[in-house]
């Protein structure tokens, strides 16, 4: 292939002679070279990945095209938890399809965050609005893991007792869900019939959980249910249907202390699994201890509003073992979808929905029940539950006909209608189900006590932008507030900030990819599974492994599920006591957390004064729990953006003393065809699909984070009601967040063997390049024997902070002013900076980004030396806002100019931070965690 028809040159920011000029900046006259004196010669492997030499755009799209042709998209009524919904034109071409939305970060730079911050905030606000309870979060992974979370966090605040009664009228993937969660944490699940369980006399009870709608359609009222339970002391919660709410009586108005589910319906296609946002709302009571991340109002350093993450001292990078969850990466895209999908409907628009839904659905129940069929159910919204007597035939009828049902068993189908369902397609199913004729007589489809009478929605944002015209413009004005990665760099040490390109991304948009609900027959998949396989197979040979599993539907949950394996391979070999799980106090918070969750006990392991693994700490702490040691949790390379060259002697330590190494592998980036965690050593890894293998990140998911695995934990891998092995799924979907596989699936097909390699090459090649350019300014924390680094590099900035009062903060909000989101921030050291620029950056993007470090070098000096003013300055008062910088009146020591306009690039194109800098000490001292719009509480404030 020429450089032209070659996707690798598209990918790979280094063009032409840069490359060089890169390698002798860093004092190596080949690539060969400066690789191998980075990565460690015993941990390298020269064998070349074994995958299909590298495609051409066309030819990669044309042969995902064949293979996902082999679906058959059939109208899917299967309901259970996923139904079919019209995604609006102007949210799937404005925000699906615009790397101006799916290329950004997660919002922690909250000043340039502000677009998605606000669709966040009306995601909470829908979800509190709609389920009556008083604050949200903005999103979890699924309905299953949801519903896990709910439990965990009623458990965290229940005095004793560890039992859970789940309804057996849940939907089944959430009952499995539950119940591998529950396992390792010593919960006992009874799943029952709730109407005959008497809370009173169920010894240890401290939560239920029901579902409403129910799985079978019906629309119970379980108000005096709650009450008996609270009486008992246990926690409510109800796992419910976003669009049935708008006319349902709200969760909260009927005794609801938690409400979870799946947003779903509300625009986000079928993508045979996710991703799809869940969510989470609950009492006011409880919201200091709610999962995930929650979206506050707070104000800027001009005294107006602005949003951010609040509470964030709660999440699990602080709380590590205390953490009641390990929840990272979120579903940003997907809520910020479902939110804006609501804004454009509005309340009418989502009940003219709802209605239509429900009066089809009632068109259906009176057609068969004049017909004679037995329609199970007696209240209903979207769902009816019918006896027959042949259930397979049944399916096999409608399937004729191109539409799915769902069997429940051998004697009873379902069916769930939604937005997408038309006439034809009630006669259809009423036609296969036994009714010759449709009847328009109206049953009453639930109890008149059940409907809804709150108003909801009433917040402006939700009653404005309802025309085409005006909804365009309201997402393009919050776009732009944003900086993603088609405005600048974004250098974020860990998170693998590198091209989304354009052809990875094209599928997604494919009906045979978004339009297949996760559980139809396995011959209408057959496409997914042959590109689901395909991909698995090239992971587990990037990873050195026998067997990867893509259900982990974030990196967070691949951990547990790795973690998961070991526990399940020592408890089959007997070893119950082995519960002790060895960390590095480097370690990424996600990783204790995920420990906890699958019952070990996290002993931490010091580092040295390089950052890497204290090896005598760690062989003093594997003697001293010999007996009970399960694993141990490392990242490679490290968290300090170094190979270790002891990695392959910390292995086998761990395996002499019975152990299993747990690799976090969110740095793979820096070994994919250099190395492999298999090869190192490791017995399972996880990987961060949306980190290494371009999955964008959506400004804080979705991600995938599948793990692969040695052959003695092949057996214990992740399973599903609808795989051959069943045991322990870790989410909803047989294959979690299955359609944006195939950006990864794109991504190795066309970069091949060689392309993987070269990338991985110049990643390196870049962040040594980086740290070179900055170490004169600012000193590299940690290198390895050779003074390089791996893919990232820490930057130090804790002397001039010292001598300037200048904080990395002030540093990271400076860099706004110059057009870049900072990198990582005092993580994992406090007062540094984690720079990853990746292999997609060409050598004038990463000059740019260091001309402005180095100016920010020269404004710290200007205090440091007295002439700047210590509090007065550019960086103190950092960002700048359009509005301030051109008021009438400017009181600063400094210039406009210099506060704006710092380096002369900015005068071709700059970049505008909507707000000043924001205090996060108000915003968490005062959380309002709901909208109102920006614009309101502006006309408040003055
Ligand atoms: C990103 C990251 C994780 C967590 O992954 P999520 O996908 O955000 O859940 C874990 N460990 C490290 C080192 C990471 O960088």
């Amino acid at each position: 292939m020429s450089a032209h028809t070659d996707f690798r040159s598209r990918h790979l920011g280094a063009i032409g002679s840069d490359r060089e000029e890169m390698l002798r900046a860093t004092g190596y006259d080949s690539l060969d070279a400066l690789i191998a004196d980075t990565v460690p010669a015993g941990i390298r492997s020269d064998a070349a990945l074994e995958l299909p030499a590298a495609k051409s755009e066309p030819e990669a799209l044309a042969w995902l095209k064949a293979i996902m042709g082999k679906n058959k998209v059939l109208k899917s009524f299967i309901g259970q938890g996923y139904y079919g919904t019209h995604v609006p034109g102007v949210i799937l071409r404005n925000i699906l399809e615009n790397p101006g939305w799916y290329t950004a970060y997660t919002p922690y730079q909250a000043e340039i965050a502000q677009g998605r911050l606000e669709a966040l905030l009306n995601f909470q606000t829908l979800i509190t609005e709609l389920s009556g309870l008083d604050v949200a979060n903005a999103s979890l992974l699924d309905e299953g893991t949801a519903a896990a979370e709910a439990m965990s966090l009623a458990l965290a605040g229940a005095p004793k007792g560890k039992v859970f009664f789940v309804s057996d009228a849940c939907h089944p993937q959430t009952i499995d869900v539950v119940v591998t969660r529950a396992e390792p944490l010593g919960i006992e699940v009874k799943v029952g019939d709730w109407r005959t369980f008497d809370p009173a006399s169920c010894e240890g009870l401290f939560a239920v959980l029901v579902q409403y709608p129910d799985t079978y359609g019906t629309v119970a009222d379980y108000a005096a249910f709650f009450e008996k339970a609270k009486a008992a002391k246990a926690v409510t919660i109800v796992a419910a249907d976003l669009l049935a709410l708008t006319l349902l009586k709200a969760p909260g108005e009927f005794g609801a202390e938690i409400c979870v589910g799946s947003s779903q319906r509300f625009g986000v296609p079928f993508g045979f699994g996710g991703p799809h946002a869940g969510f989470m709302s609950c009492k006011d009571a409880l919201k200091r201890k709610l999962p995930g991340r929650l979206i506050g109002v707070s104000v800027d350093s001009r005294g107006k509003p602005g949003f951010r993450l609040s509470l964030q001292t709660r999440e699990q990078h602080i709380r590590r073992d205390k953490a009641t969850s390990n929840i990272c990466t979120a579903q940003v895209l997907l809520a910020v979808m479902a939110s804006m999908y609501a804004v454009y409907h509005g309340p009418e628009g989502l009940k003219h929905i709802a209605k239509t839904v429900n009066e089809k659905t009632a068109a259906l129940a009176a057609s068969l029940t004049a017909a004679g069929v037995n329609v199970v159910n007696e209240s209903f919204f979207d769902t009816l539950t019918i006896s027959v007597t042949d259930a397979d035939a049944v399916l096999a009828a409608a399937v004729e006909k191109g539409i799915n049902l769902r069997k429940i068993d051998a004697k009873r189908v379902a069916v769930s209608f939604d937005e997408t369902t038309t006439d034809a397609d009630v006669a259809a199913v009423a036609n296969v189900l036994g009714a010759k004729s449709l009847s328009s007589d109206k049953t009453s489809a639930w109890h008149a006590d059940l409907s809804r009478k709150s108003a909801f929605l009433t917040q402006k944002v939700f009653n404005s932008y309802h025309s085409e015209t005006e909804m365009l413009r309201y997402i393009k004005r919050l776009e732009s507030k944003d900086l993603a990665l088609n405005e600048s760099m974004i250098a974020l040490g860990s998170c693998t900030m590198k091209l989304n390109a354009t052809s990875e991304m094209m599928p997604l948009s494919w009906p045979e990819v978004s339009s297949v609900h996760p559980f139809v027959p396995a011959d209408q998949s057959a496409g997914y599974r042959e590109m689901l396989g395909l991909l698995e197979g090239w992971l587990a040979n990037v990873t050195g492994f026998a067997a990867v599993s893509l259900q982990p539907n974030a990196g967070s949950q691949g951990e547990y599920a790795g973690l998961l394996a070991i526990r399940r391979y020592h408890l089959s070999r007997g070893d119950t006591h082995r519960d002790v799980c060895l960390i590095p106090v480097s370690a990424h918070g996600t990783n204790p957390a995920s420990a906890v969750m699958v019952g070990m006990k996290v002993v931490g392991v010091k580092c040295d004064e390089q950052g890497n693994i204290d090896v005598p700490d760690l062989k003093a702490r594997i003697e001293e729990h010999r007996e009970n040691l399960a694993a141990l949790m490392v990242t490679y390379p490290s968290t300090h953006g170094v190979f270790e060259e002891t990695i392959v002697d910390i292995c086998e330590s761990i395996h002499a003393a019975g152990g299993q190494v747990y690799m976090d592998g969110a740095n793979m980036n820096a070994q994919v065809g250099l190395t492999s965690p298999g090869g190192i050593g490791a017995d399972v890894c996880h990987l961060n699909l949306h980190k290494t293998f371009c999955i964008p990140h959506g400004g804080g998911g979705p991600g995938v984070g599948p793990i692969g695995v040695a052959e003695q934990l092949v057996p214990f891998l992740p399973g599903h009601r609808e795989l051959d092995s069943k045991e322990g799924p870790v989410c909803s979907a047989p294959w979690g967040s299955a359609s944006i596989n195939t950006i990864s699936w794109m991504y190795i097909a066309m970069m091949g063997p060689d392309g993987l390699k070269d990338a991985t090459e110049l990643a390196i090649l870049n962040a040594n390049y980086v740290a070179k350019r900055l170490a004169p300014f600012f000193p590299v924390l940690y290198t390895g024997t050779k003074g390089l680094v791996a893919h990232e590099c820490i930057i130090d900035v804790r002397p001039l902070s010292e001598k300037s009062g200048v904080t990395v903060e002030d540093v990271a909000k400076r860099l706004m002013d110059y057009g870049f989101h900072a990198p990582t921030m005092s993580w994992p050291v406090a007062g540094t900076l984690m720079i990853e620029p990746t292999e997609s950056e060409a050598k004038v993007e990463l000059d740019r980004f260091c001309d402005a470090m180095v100016s920010i070098h020269g404004e710290i000096m200007a205090v440091i030396n007295g002439e700047a003013d210590a509090t007065d300055n550019v960086l103190k008062n950092a960002p700048h806002t359009a509005d301030s910088v051109i008021a009438d009146d400017w009181s600063h020591a400094y210039g406009r100019e210099q506060a704006a306009y710092p380096l002369p690039y900015l005068r071709n194109h700059k970049f505008w931070p909507s707000v000043g800098r924001i205090d996060n000490v108000h915003g968490d001292r005062n959380l309002v965690c709901t909208c109102d719009s920006v614009e309101a509480y502006a006309a408040a404030a003055q």
